[in-house]
């Protein structure tokens, strides 16, 4: 049967550049469960290398080790971590405490990483506390603690955890002799309770107190003295780890908890390496923002406009196989509305001439709008009707009278008191148009401004204004978009029918619904918006970048304390865990500023601009959720650096 213990052949070479050295040159030894072994030589001769390699901590490059017979280097992270944590326990010459962590969360560590319950972990460290006489120290962080009493916490954190073996390394290397002297007391006192002790000194002194003193040279253990002593089985009895279920809370928690502590400890580096996210996520709410009110906005200017319009107008484009322009006349209108008894859902045709930029002058005033030859229904297609005074009626058209309703945009120029223009008349291309209506102001709707118009009666301007016969469009009001299909249909046919279009001609004329014209009009507000999402990415990447440098530096500061965790039996993905939620967390707490810097910035910029803003509550859901995956996402790799890191390496780090 094998030892507790039982190494062959041990080998482990360091290279420097071009030089080798053998730390470990063929070790062979087998330790039983209870000895208290000491290892003793001058410095350089592979004691430390040796304990790693016995306490799991390094992997030797040659020779076999097994534990109770089980051959560990073949044990994957996860068991061997495991393994660390249940069984195996470390104090080392700078008694590696976590700084800003008090003694008794220190003594906690190990207990945590097996995955107890906090409140079992809780008591357990307690007690161990107070077994080293340090229970009224236990909020001091290592700093307000004398080296003396911060060895006694590394005992603490080795006992809480209620191992089998102790490894100690140069355990009294910093204690001044009384120190050491105690500190060997409570060895020898730990080896009675049955627990196996590695003690690893320079010191003859030292280590003339254990029962077994191996002596090493050069790599080579060069005597073995002493007899082993076993524990004995109502002993080795009392250290059986009771199995406990498993929960990942309060390891998850200690996980947090020494995020938040690294982060307020670098608070300035924090900051900055936020600030690339809050930029990023700033401008992503600011682009939602103006993305949705001018959505918001199109969607009211098409029920301004009327949803339910089609604009039947000539194609000017090259025609399909030689068709011309379409010239739609009055009696197209006529014939079309005719077609609103047929059940189609067509309900009314409005003819529509339209002669951009001409001047509308009162006295020495005139402004340039656009003269919109109407009929009397465009006040109930457009649902605009005049604020003050009335539209103009049929019977006007018919007659051809001279009147006319102006914009919002017009009157203010031509009449500084609107009210008083009803009945008053103003010049359009040399002729008097009385004016018997106002409309309210409008604002843009796309290109045109809709304030800067005048209507009058469609005939007035075929014959009296333009002298035209051709329509600009015509527009047709359908009862619902459902039935856009069928009166797209019926229009076509009846239009090649009435200009006799041959067969193999294309139409010369098109039908645009307004919504769809509405929709291309926000295409600005479209534009702007994918300017703002190029800087929201840029800033995004440029602050994942700034957050992943920031974390490899923490890895790379933090070496120690990441082996120190892995010699407490923390798992790769522990480490992982840890490290990701530090950057997750840079990155929500960047995104959380950025969300409220962003509703600012689109509360200002919609003042300056005019346009209209509208924070939708998903928006800052995707800026949170963006600003985090940047977090993760970008600490990921310094994350799986720290977690891959060789806990033996981790611990000399300097
Ligand atoms: P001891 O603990 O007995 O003082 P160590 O086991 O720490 O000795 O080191 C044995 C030898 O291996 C020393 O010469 C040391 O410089 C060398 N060594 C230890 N660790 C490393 C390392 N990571 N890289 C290179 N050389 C190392
Ligand atoms: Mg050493």
């Amino acid at each position: 049967m094998s030892a507790f213990l039982e190494a062959t052949d041990l080998r482990r070479t360091y290279r420097m550049g071009d030089s080798e050295v053998r730390a470990l040159d063929g070790v062979t030894l087998s330790i039983e469960a209870g000895e208290f072994v000491s290892i003793v030589g001058p410095s350089g001769c592979g004691k430390s290398s040796l304990l790693q390699v016995l306490g799991l901590l390094d992997r030797p490059d040659g020779g076999s080790y097994t534990i109770d017979g089980r051959n560990v280097f073949a044990l994957r992270d996860q068991a061997l971590s495991d393994l660390r944590s249940r069984h195996l326990a470390f104090i080392f010459q700078f008694f590696n405490l976590l700084p800003r962590t008090d003694a008794l969360r220190n003594v906690e560590l190990p207990l945590l990483y097996q995955g107890l319950p906090s409140s079992v972990s809780r008591e357990r460290a307690l007690q161990a506390l107070s077994s080293v006489e340090l229970e009224h120290r236990k909020t001091h962080t290592p700093a307000e603690l004398s080296g003396g009493e911060q060895q006694r916490v590394a005992i603490a954190r080795a006992l809480a955890s209620h191992p089998r073996v102790v490894f100690a390394d140069e355990p009294t290397g910093n204690l001044n002799s009384e120190q050491a002297e105690e500190m060997l007391d409570r060895l020898l006192e730990l080896n009675r309770r049955g627990i196996t002790v590695l003690l690893v000194t320079h010191d003859e002194r030292v280590a003339s107190r254990a029962p077994r003193r191996i002596r090493m040279l050069d790599g080579k253990i060069i005597s073995d003295e002493g007899l082993a002593q076993r524990a004995t089985p109502e002993q080795f009895e009392a250290q059986l780890i009771a199995r406990l279920t498993l929960s990942l809370s309060p390891k998850f928690k200690e996980n947090a908890r020494s995020a938040a502590v690294s982060l307020r400890a670098n608070l300035l580096r924090t900051c900055l390496a936020m600030l690339g996210v809050v930029v990023g996520t700033a401008s992503l709410i600011t682009m939602m923002a103006v993305g949705a009110g001018a959505r918001a906005q199109a969607r009211e200017r098409i029920e301004k406009l009327g949803a339910n319009l089609l604009m039947l107008l000539p194609d000017r484009g090259k025609g399909e196989n030689g068709a011309a322009p379409t010239r739609l006349n009055l009696e197209d209108a006529d014939a079309l509305a005719a077609l609103s008894s047929g059940g189609l859902g067509l309900k009314r045709v409005n003819p529509v001439i339209v002669l951009p930029g001409v001047t509308v002058a009162r006295g020495a005033a005139s402004t340039a709008a656009r003269i919109l030859g109407t009929s009397s229904q465009h006040a109930s297609m457009h649902e605009s009707q005049p604020s003050i005074g009335r539209y103009f009626t049929p019977g006007a058209n018919k007659r051809l009278e001279k009147v006319c309703v102006l914009g919002a945009g017009v009157a203010r120029i031509l009449f500084p008191d609107p009210a008083s223009a009803l009945g008053e008349t103003v010049k359009l291309r040399g002729q008097h148009f009385q004016v018997v209506g106002i409309l309210p102001p409008q604002g843009a709707s796309g290109t045109s401004d809709l304030d800067q118009q005048v209507l009058i009666p469609v005939r007035t301007a075929m014959k009296r204004l333009a002298n035209r016969k051709t329509m600009s469009y015509l527009e047709i009001e359908m009862s619902g978009p459902d039935s856009e299909n069928a009166i797209r249909a019926k229009v076509r046919s009846v239009l090649r029918h009435r200009h006799k279009i041959p067969e193999f001609r294309g139409d010369g004329f098109k039908l645009r619904s307004l919504s769809r014209i509405q929709e291309a009009l926000s295409g600005v507000a479209k534009t702007l918006s994918i300017l703002l999402g190029v800087v929201a990415a840029t800033s995004l990447l440029v602050g994942g970048i700034g957050i992943m440098n920031i974390m490899l530096v923490s890895v790379r500061e933090r070496t120690r304390e990441i082996g120190l965790r892995k010699a407490m039996g923390a798992r790769k993905s522990d480490v992982l865990i840890q490290f990701l939620l530090e950057s997750a967390a840079i990155g929500l707490m960047g995104g959380l500023v950025g969300i409220l810097l962003g509703l600012l910035t689109s509360h200002f910029s919609g003042n300056a601009t005019g346009w209209r803003i509208l924070i939708e509550p998903h928006s800052l859901l995707w800026a949170a959720v963006f600003s985090f995956l940047t977090g993760v996402l970008s600490g990921f790799w310094p994350a799986y650096q720290a977690s891959e890191l060789e806990p033996a390496r981790a611990l000399r780090f300097e």
